[in-house]
């Protein structure tokens, strides 16, 4: 069903989300960026307010309207919520010469996630492949991804390094939402179209004071989705990728690229389907008592290709090629589609700048001109 809600009306789905247990999570503006946190009404929204981004630049700015959702994705993702950043798996005590061990009672909180976009939708469609519907199944990301209600709102604009569109991953949402949600701000108009994705989806819908949708107003929707797909800032050329970079792994771009990277992590900690964590055992000074803990990881650092003795990765330039790689060849083989959703999220938090799609073209760039001028080309032209 196509339903339209007025923007007046939209708190009506607040209160329809808590009724029902739920915790919201969605964006707000904090410390002058767009982030994810807990929501207790659409005032919470950062109504009004867009973004900038580009390699390295990031910065939010009032709009000219009162747009609840007029900016693109910032630095955090829905993988805190799902996969959070520390977390004690465990903890035991010495106890009559033994030790007794205590698991960490499971999070029964329900969340509702307002505000994914498609790019992010496909992530966390990624991060179940790697949690779920693999050989082994991640208790706590299952146990958090089953309960999650989930809202998408699909784009109105792009932001400056989103590529959605070469990944074929955006930017309107198609599939993995409760409900999904297109913005339209016509002169004085200003509604959403609201459809449901499921049938829990379709019961919160015949609870809110919607209409159903016009054809103009479902067109109006589709020309805010087309309006935001022509306006990519980036695009990359995905055409046999994989092999691309197989081909390719003794490039001199990737020294060209060791020499600007700076191997902070920062590119996975934004990324929304970097997935590697660690796991660290501590205990007290008294030998009472030992937790072991879990926390994100990156290999971008030392630590993470450690073994006995040493690190695999030790330059930045097999740190970097191991991460682009992975991202958009080996995931593929891994897990059957790509790690890569085009969030452009890596290219805005690097405090360099260093562009993804930049570094793709620039290696098939190369190799394109190395066959134009190859002896053999030469003699059969
Ligand atoms: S590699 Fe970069 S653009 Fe691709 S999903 Fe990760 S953060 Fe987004
Ligand atoms: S590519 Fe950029 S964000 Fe990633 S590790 Fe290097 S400097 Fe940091």
């Amino acid at each position: 069903m196509k339903a339209i809600l007025a923007v007046s009306d939209f708190g009506t789905l607040f209160q329809a989300l808590t009724e029902r247990g739920y915790r919201i999570m969605g964006p707000v503006l904090r410390d002058g960026a767009i982030a994810y946190d807990e929501l207790s009404s659409a005032d919470d929204l950062p109504r009004g307010w867009t973004d900038e981004q580009d390699g390295g630049t990031y910065r939010v700015k009032v709009r000219q309207d009162a747009a609840l959702f007029g900016y693109s994705v910032g630095p955090h993702s829905w993988k805190k919520f799902l996969l959070p950043p520390v977390m004690r798996l465990w903890r035991s005590e010495r106890r009559n010469g033994g030790f007794e061990v205590r698991g960490e009672p499971q999070d029964t909180q329900k969340y509702a996630f307002l505000a994914v976009r498609s790019c992010d939708l496909h992530a966390i469609d990624t991060q179940d492949r790697v949690f779920l519907q693999g050989p082994y199944t991640d208790p706590v990301y299952k146990a958090r991804r089953e309960k999650a209600f989930i809202i998408a709102v699909n784009c109105g604009q792009a932001g400056g390094t989103c590529f959605c569109v070469s990944m074929g991953t955006g930017p309107k949402a198609t599939s993995g939402f409760d409900l999904a949600l297109t913005e339209v701000l016509e002169g004085e108009q200003h509604y959403f179209l609201v459809e449901d994705g499921t049938e829990r989806g379709a019961e919160i819908l015949s609870e809110l004071p919607c209409g159903r949708a016009t054809v103009e107003e479902e067109q109006a929707a589709e020309a805010v989705v087309a309006r935001a797909a022509a306006q990519m800032g980036r695009v990359m050329d995905t055409s046999g990728i994989k092999e691309l970079l197989y081909r390719n792994y003794e490039h001199p771009r990737w020294e060209n690229v060791a020499n600007r990277c700076l191997t902070c992590a920062n590119c996975t900690n934004v990324c929304p389907t970097c997935f590697c964590t660690t796991i660290e055992d501590v205990t007290d000074l008294k030998g009472q008592q030992a937790e072991r803990w879990r926390r994100w990881d990156s290999c971008f650092t030392m630590e993470f290709s450690y073994i006995h003795g040493g690190s695999i990765r030790a330059s930045a330039k097999s740190r970097y090629r191991q991460w682009m790689t992975h991202k958009l060849a080996t995931w593929i083989d891994q897990f059957g589609t790509s790690g890569c959703v085009g969030c452009g999220r890596c290219i805005t938090w690097c405090p360099v700048g260093i562009d993804i799609t930049e570094e793709v073209r620039a290696i098939r760039a190369s190799e394109q001109t190395a066959i134009r001028n190859s002896p053999e080309r030469g003699e059969g032209a």
